[in-house]
């Protein structure tokens, strides 16, 4: 049984409310481990805290921050089969879904390294004789980061890898659920050598812990995964105290088929991107439209692929799928189902839980969507897809722009005048032609609409994290 830790000044400690809560493996509903909630002094205790670990980390110099990242980087490498297993445990993943998650959150952090090196003021000759301009790249200061159960490990990384790398400290809050990978995330910074007082860790009820950091005059930047409304949430409060954000929110990524795209293949490919992380993934491909001509080539084949795929405990070799990773996804998704069926919605396969232990729900394919189900509106997060026929170009755009998200989109087709019609209109921060990108280091990615706002990865992963100075000197 674990006893989960918070991190604050530098030490690992119980929280000191009263408040228990137990971390549940999703495969087989046993406990397997709990903490303590934060109490309000311990929120407070970790802003002092961070706010002393700010000066002494943007003290170090950035090339030595660099350094440290890297080698943080290197120890997760190191640590990957320990960390992969507590991943598994407690958010259901296939053990190869944890293995390749850790790996790329490695990649964030010996990315965000290398750019840490790269921050560079500029001189500018003033109007005046004498007259000197500089313009410094200052951190930005203590920052609050949210990260979710999903990808506990690198969704935290990278919000790390870009606020360390740019000098600043942080309190993070990792999901509940998943509190075993985070901690461990945290650890491996802690050991390559980033101070103590840096990286500040709370566990407790999200809403008291944000509302209290984002209120706290100390910390200056508030960092967001999550769903959408409880990114405006944070987003309104945030703006109460002009306190800058970035969000990286929910999606309801559309995926266009045309008639010219090579039907079955895509739609195997496609069975094994929707699955990924049994679908609890933000740039999912989730509202599928397919040209009527090959629409119901399409069905078949995924149908076919979605109802061999192997689902059971990420520990056992061979599972394709793990359960979902809480108790509401599962009420979720069947509430959408059904929803979905009242409506007229055909269940190809799946439609319902798995067994009666874990929490496991059948990769589910809905023909004869009615277009005002609830699943074509609000963002899935599961392993449910609706699968709806159209007819024109100018049709399929208009479906894939009518929600208020604006995340990921992804187009099947090899005709080059179409593929640059979809891509000039779709409105979305990343477009798959023909594939079905993850998310690496190098790439910036970041959500239009109500998917959020900043971008997290590549040559602009530093700059949430960093503010301008002017600085005239005469
Ligand atoms: P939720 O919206 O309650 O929580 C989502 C995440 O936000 C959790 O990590 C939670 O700890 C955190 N959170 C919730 N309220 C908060 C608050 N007031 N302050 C700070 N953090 C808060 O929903 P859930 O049931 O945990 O997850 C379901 C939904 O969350 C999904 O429908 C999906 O849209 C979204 N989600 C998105 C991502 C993503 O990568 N964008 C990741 C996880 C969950």
């Amino acid at each position: 049984m674990n006893n989960y830790k918070l991190l604050i000044n530098g030490h690992w400690t119980d929280g000191s409310s009263d408040v228990r809560e137990q971390v549940i493996d999703p495969a087989n509903e046993s406990v397997i481990g709990e903490f303590l909630h934060a109490s309000a002094e311990d929120i407070d205790a970790a802003v002092a805290s961070a706010k002393e670990g700010l000066e002494e980390w943007k003290a170090v110099p950035q090339w030595k921050r660099g350094e440290i990242l890297k080698r943080s980087a290197d120890l997760l490498r190191a640590r990957k089969s320990d960390i992969a297993a507590i991943l598994t445990q407690e958010q259901g993943k296939p053990l190869a879904e944890s293995e390749g998650e850790i790996e790329r959150a490695a990649d964030f952090l010996e990315w965000g390294g290398e750019e840490a090196r790269r921050i560079a003021g500029r001189l500018i000759q003033g109007r005046t004789p004498g007259n000197r301009i500089e313009i410094r790249k200052m951190p930005v200061g203590v920052v609050a980061a949210f990260s979710p159960w999903n990808f506990p490990v690198v969704l935290t990384a990278k919000k790390l890898a870009g606020l360390l790398g740019a000098g600043c400290s942080c309190v993070l809050k990792p999901a509940e659920e998943t509190p075993g990978s985070s901690i461990a995330l945290v650890q491996a910074l802690v050991d390559a050598g980033v101070p103590g007082k840096a990286i500040n860790l709370l566990l407790g009820k999200p809403g008291d812990i944000s509302s209290r950091l984002i209120e706290h005059p100390a910390v200056r930047k508030i960092t967001f995964t999550g769903s959408s409304p409880v990114g405006k949430l944070l987003a309104s409060k945030s703006g109460e105290y002009m306190k800058p954000v970035t969000m990286e929110l929910g999606g309801h990524s559309p995926v266009i088929v045309a008639q010219d795209s090579d039907v079955e293949s895509v739609a195997r490919m496609l069975v094994a991107k929707k699955f990924f992380n049994a679908g609890q993934v933000c740039v999912s491909p989730t509202r599928y439209f397919v040209h009527e001509s090959v629409y119901e080539r399409f069905v078949a084949t995924f149908t076919a692929a979605a109802a061999e795929l192997n689902v059971g405990d990420g520990r056992q070799a061979g599972t394709q799928m793990g359960p979902l990773a809480n108790i509401r996804r599962l009420d979720a998704m069947q509430a959408l189902v059904d929803d979905a069926c009242h409506r007229g919605a055909k269940v190809e396969v799946g439609g319902k839980r798995l067994g009666d232990k874990g929490f496991f729900f059948a990769p589910t394919v809905l023909t004869n969507v009615h277009p005002d189900s609830e699943l074509m509106k609000t963002e899935i997060f599961g392993p449910v897809v609706p699968i709806t026929p159209y007819r024109t170009d100018e049709e399929v755009i208009a479906l894939s722009n009518s929600v208020d998200y604006g995340l990921a989109a992804y187009v099947f087709t090899h005709d080059p005048t179409r593929q640059q019609f979809f891509k000039d209109n779709i409105y979305a921060g990343t477009i798959g032609v023909n594939d079905v990108p993850a998310h690496f280091a190098e790439v910036p990615l970041g959500g239009w609409g109500d998917s959020g706002y900043g971008v997290e990865g590549g040559i602009e992963a530093l700059d949430a994290y960093i503010k301008t100075q002017y600085v005239s000197q005469c």
